[in-house]
């Protein structure tokens, strides 16, 4: 099964995308924690993603196509896989889709994750994230049982320099003028489905698990 999540920053794609990973038993492949884990890591690509990140812009598509390509081409994603956060532009999403008809292949679905942007300033300032292991909790929604440090891997957990409301409002004008056209995009194909994310955690899941089936 091959799954696109789409939805504003913070609407809770990632959290979902773990738990779908878990459940169909395929990779889950985050491009923003692909740039992460090069930022960490003092990588060249790294180094050229912050720049974009820090200021809520989109890392550009030269930047970003390959290194998914790359990662798709890998053993594990034979199966299928779960993106989160990759496509987030027109001309990623063709990329994606020229890359697959070559090889014979298309996406299964497009979930939108539906979340209003009154709620996202919200999910966003209250998210925290491990500087380990990369797990994602909420301080009222999610929190970690162990509170500022991280229940799987025991680092600590800080807000993300992009949650910062000033950067958060300029992440969601981004969504809006170059993410939000994938949804007609995804219609047109016919396989967009949309659940609503202002929904309890589970009950995301259990809607996206309909969706799926089995
Ligand atoms: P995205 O990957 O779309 O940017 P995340 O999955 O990181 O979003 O979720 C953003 C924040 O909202 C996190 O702090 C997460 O714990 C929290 N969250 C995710 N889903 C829900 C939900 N259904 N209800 C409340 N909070 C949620
Ligand atoms: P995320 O963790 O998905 O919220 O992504 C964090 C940041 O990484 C985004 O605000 C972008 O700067 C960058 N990023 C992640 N995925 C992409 C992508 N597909 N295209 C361009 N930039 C991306």
């Amino acid at each position: 099964m091959k799954i696109v999540m789409l939805g504003a920053p913070g609407a809770g794609k990632g959290t979902q995308a773990k738990m779908i990973a878990s459940k169909y038993e395929i990779p889950h492949i985050s491009t923003g924690d692909i740039f992460r884990a090069n930022l960490k890591n003092g990588t060249e690509l790294g180094k050229k993603a912050k720049v974009y990140m820090d200021q809520g812009l989109l890392v550009p598509d030269e930047l970003t196509v390959d290194l998914v390509m790359d990662r798709l081409a890998q053993e594990d994603c034979k199966k299928g896989y779960i993106l989160d956060g990759f496509p987030r532009t027109i001309p990623q999403a063709e990329a994606l889709d020229a890359a697959l008809t070559r090889i014979g292949e298309k996406l299964d679905y497009a979930v939108d994750v539906d979340v209003p942007d009154e709620n996202i300033v919200t999910r966003m300032s209250g998210r925290r994230a491990c500087t380990g292991c990369g797990a994602t909790y909420h301080v009222v929604f999610n929190p970690s049982k162990k509170g500022d440090i991280c229940e799987t891997c025991g680092e600590p957990l800080v807000l993300r320099e992009d949650d910062k409301p000033e950067t958060v409002q300029k992440r969601l004008d981004v969504y809006h003028d170059q993410t939000q056209p994938l949804i007609e995009y995804y219609t047109k194909q016919g396989i967009l489905k949309r659940v609503d994310g202002t929904m309890d955690m589970n009950d995301v899941f259990a809607a996206i698990t309909d969706i799926l089936g089995a």
